[in-house]
């Protein structure tokens, strides 16, 4: 069994291109193209010096020796947080503006959810000089304030979505339409494993680096290329994808995927696609969706913008059904304790996105000698003030001063005011 898309872009029952009659031209140069041009030796080698000398790579994967305690085991983080923009979107941004390149265009759109991947494609549009337009949602926009900004100091130009519940998929609905109105000289740069055919298969493919490094750099450090366990978040399942590509056929590693649970899988207020959904088509593949019994969309919700999204990959399905591989569902509570782990353990402030990666290491009893590499697939700094509030309401506050020793009191200098809850998690 091949866990990987055929020629048509079929994962199992999963995937395939429905889309309306004016992109076929697009979509078929697209799918005819992309193989080949990817192929180039000159495409090869544009993409491997950027990937190095612009993007960081490659990205480190490190031992978490506290974290492994806490758990019981050893686990290796693959830092996507330390690329250029701040998570791993611009692996597949740097690949589809040379694709784009070479085909001629001249305009790029996208869709973004948290900004990640509207400031990965406006800073590759800033590199080669290209037009650049961003779909957002209201509601995105209004909690990722500074991605909004970068873009636009980027020279995007961030347009505000006000369909729907205002996040991702209403930004992928009017990104669509763009592209059916501009179909000869726009690109359309999808942000994740998701889409007509062939998208979700050139994204794997350039996210597909990541698993190449983990080869490498566990053999470097183990003396053994495979883990036991790969884990990774689950939006559209870019991250996850790259993750476990190289390793998509090798039935020694366990492959755990984390979708995002919102408040509970039984609350309504959810974006476990997995869990919930139902076979539907959405923007132009065959998935699971959360959906109605009428095949109504139902709006998902998460704390994390980047995996509050209806749909899911098709490769993801496939392995859902095959039992390929493992998906839990992480509510937002469990992503943010896990965001405040790893910071006070590691020292390292995750995404909210990837912290509902870290939320499933509570899900699944791992054996001491285990070997678990967990994608880390971008830094929390657009996250702050979620992270503050919500650290503001869980965490205790301080101890009251001890009468006789307040300010002035030369005998026993106190710590700053608030300095007590900083080693509380
Ligand atoms: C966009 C994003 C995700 C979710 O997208 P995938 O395609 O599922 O990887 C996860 N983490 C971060 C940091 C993101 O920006």
């Amino acid at each position: 069994m091949s866990y990987n898309a055929n020629k048509n872009g079929r994962y199992g029952e999963f995937g395939g291109a429905y889309i309306p009659e004016i992109l076929y031209a697009n979509v078929e140069a697209l799918k005819e193209s992309y193989l080949s041009i990817t192929g180039e030796a000159s495409f090869r080698a544009e993409r491997d010096a950027l990937l190095r000398d612009y993007v960081g790579r490659p990205s480190p994967l490190y031992f978490a020796g506290r974290l492994s305690e806490r758990y019981s085991t050893n686990i290796y983080l693959k830092r996507e947080d330390l690329n250029h923009t701040g998570s791993h979107k611009i692996n597949n941004t740097v690949g589809q503006i040379l694709l784009a390149q070479r085909m001629g265009k001249t305009r790029i759109i996208a869709e973004t959810g948290a900004g990640q991947h509207g400031v990965a494609t406006a800073t590759v549009c800033a590199l080669k000089g290209m037009r650049c337009i961003v779909y957002m949602g209201e509601t995105d926009i209004a909690r990722q304030r500074p991605n909004v900004q970068k873009m636009q100091m980027l020279g995007a130009e961030v347009r505000p979505v006000t369909s729907g519940n205002k996040t991702l998929k209403d930004a992928t609905n009017e990104a669509i339409r763009d592209w059916c109105c501009h179909p000869s000289d726009t690109h359309y740069i999808i942000g994740s494993t998701m889409g007509p055919h062939p998208y979700p298969d050139m994204v794997a493919r350039f996210q597909s680096v990541i698993s190449e490094e983990i080869k490498k750099q566990l053999a470097g450090q183990l003396g053994r290329d495979y883990p036991d366990y790969l884990i990774a978040c689950v939006g559209g399942g870019s991250n996850a994808a790259g993750t476990f590509y190289h390793y998509l056929d090798d039935e020694r590693v366990k492959l755990i995927g984390a979708e995002a649970a919102g408040l509970g899988t039984d609350t309504g207020q959810t974006a476990a696609t997995i869990h919930l959904g139902r076979r539907g088509v959405i923007h132009g593949c065959h998935t699971f969706v959360m959906q109605t019994d009428d095949g109504q969309i139902v709006e998902p919700y998460s704390i994390s913008a980047g995996l509050d999204y209806p749909g899911i990959g098709p490769l993801h399905a496939h392995l859902a059904v095959s039992g390929r591989a493992e998906y839990f569902a992480v509510t937002d509570s469990e992503a943010l304790e896990a965001a405040m782990e790893l910071t006070q353990l590691e020292g390292i402030i995750p995404a909210l996105e990837s912290a509902h990666a870290l939320g499933a290491l509570r899900h699944k009893a791992f054996r001491p000698a285990d070997v678990v590499v967990l994608t880390v697939s971008g830094r929390g700094d657009k996250d702050m003030e979620t992270l503050i509030s919500w650290r503001a309401k869980h965490l205790p506050s301080p101890e009251p001063p001890t009468p006789g020793q307040g300010a002035g009191s030369a005998r026993q200098p106190s710590p700053p005011k608030n300095f007590a809850t900083l080693t509380n998690i």
